[in-house]
């Protein structure tokens, strides 16, 4: 985040030579701004005291928002602040958005329930339903939804969970730079971590390529380390019960998989019976230029975990599947928390607006425009290494 500007300007020192009359037009400005501050401070001081030592942005980010609108956040030292996070991906409309707003508003005007179990609702039906109209052709017209707990680890350990139930196998593929949350599974499954059940493949890039040379060629390296890994039987790795890829890395340091390296993953896995779940809890809903970011190359995956922008800004999160792999007994996978009506409806709002008003065509329009502008920052500063992303989805 970047610091805009100061609503509530602080006044210099202003003492030797300043008028007295002026000093006490500016004094009440002073004092708001003073308290501001003084609020803003303890609120981090007690945060410091009181929170975990887990806490991340927090950290790095000393501000305390207390308002926000689209791009901007306003933080309690009266301090205006450029959001460029977007909430890790979750705000597809930016802060509070008025179609967002309404919608939560509807539901809680309604008199509906907001806690309903798995249970349908006409809330979750027209949520259902908008989802739906998104998806990948190929997938939409077949494909399952499981509503799972409401954080993007959620549902991909949903994901896991149903192919291995679907294959009868429990080994998972997964890539070097991975992401995909923090409970066990899906941190298996991130690169860093201490892996068990996942067998670790080259994610293809040109910046720190795994083969030294990037390109079209450095791709290829790594499709056929992968086909070598899956036809060896001396690799070390058994067949297993899913390859899951992220067609953007996000957290890995917003890597995009090339499209006929992603179309090569989905030629191996189908080749050899193994679901591949696209992980878009970051990728998706415009984000990247296309809906799906999965769209750039026309793959069409058996699994998607979603969550994050699905949400409109309120935590949801979704496995969507081929229905073939639909094998789970009834409370195969439940929960409590599996039926947030504001979050369905917020983004039931979000999804349709994205849809309705082209904003994916839009990001990959700003998207290239904002590459053109930021690309030669890597001649200029020796700091900036590299340049990359999708759409509007950019690393520096
Ligand atoms: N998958 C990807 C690609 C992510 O970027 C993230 C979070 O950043 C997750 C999964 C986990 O989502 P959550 O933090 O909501 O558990």
């Amino acid at each position: 985040m970047a610091v805009t500007e100061s609503a509530v300007a602080p006044v210099g020192s202003g003492s030797e030579g300043a008028r007295a009359g002026h000093e006490d037009e500016r004094a009440p400005a002073r004092r708001e701004y003073e308290g501001a501050r003084s609020a803003h401070e303890g609120i981090l001081r007690r945060q410091a005291a009181r929170e975990s030592a887990a806490r991340t942005y927090a950290r790095a980010l000393p501000i305390v928002p207390v308002r926000a609108r689209g791009l901007t956040i306003e933080g309690a030292d009266g301090r205006r602040y450029l959001d460029c996070l977007s909430g890790a991906g979750t705000l597809a409309l930016g802060h509070n958005h008025p179609v967002v707003l309404e919608a939560i508003r509807k539901v809680l005007d309604s008199g509906a329930p907001l806690h309903v179990l798995d249970l349908a609702t006409p809330v979750k039906d027209a949520f259902t339903t908008e989802l739906f109209r998104t998806l990948p052709p190929g997938l939409a017209d077949r494909a399952r939804v499981q509503f799972c707990g409401p954080a993007g680890t959620d549902a991909v350990e949903a994901a896991f969970k149903l192919v291995r139930a679907a294959t009868g196998r429990t080994g998972m593929l997964a890539f070097t730079g991975a992401y995909h949350g923090m409970t066990a599974g899906a941190l298996e499954a991130s690169g860093g971590a201490g892996d068990v059940r996942v067998a670790r493949l080259p994610y293809p890039q040109d910046y720190r390529c795994p083969f030294g040379i990037g390109g079209e060629r450095g791709a290829e390296l790594a499709a056929r380390w992968t086909e070598s890994v899956l036809d060896d039987a001396k690799s070390g790795v058994p067949s297993p019960a899913g390859m899951i890829l992220e067609p953007v890395q996000g957290e890995g340091g917003v890597i995009p998989a090339p499209d006929g390296w992603l179309r090569r993953m989905r030629e191996i896995t189908a080749a050899r019976s193994i679901p591949l779940i696209a992980d878009e809890v970051q990728t998706g809903v415009g984000r990247t230029g296309r809906f799906w970011a999965v769209d750039h190359s026309g793959v069409v995956p058996d699994v998607m975990v979603l969550s994050k922008a699905i949400g409109g800004s309120l935590p949801l999160a979704v496995v969507v599947y081929r229905d073939d792999l639909d094998v789970w007994q009834p409370g195969a996978h439940a929960g409590t928390f599996r039926g947030n009506q504001l979050a369905m409806a917020a983004g039931t709002a979000t999804l349709a607006y994205v849809r309705q008003n082209g904003l994916a065509e839009r990001a990959a329009t700003l998207g290239a425009r904002m590459h053109a502008h930021l690309r030669p920052l890597t001649e200029e500063f020796a700091c900036v290494g590299d340049v990359r992303g999708r759409g509007l989805m950019i690393g520096i």
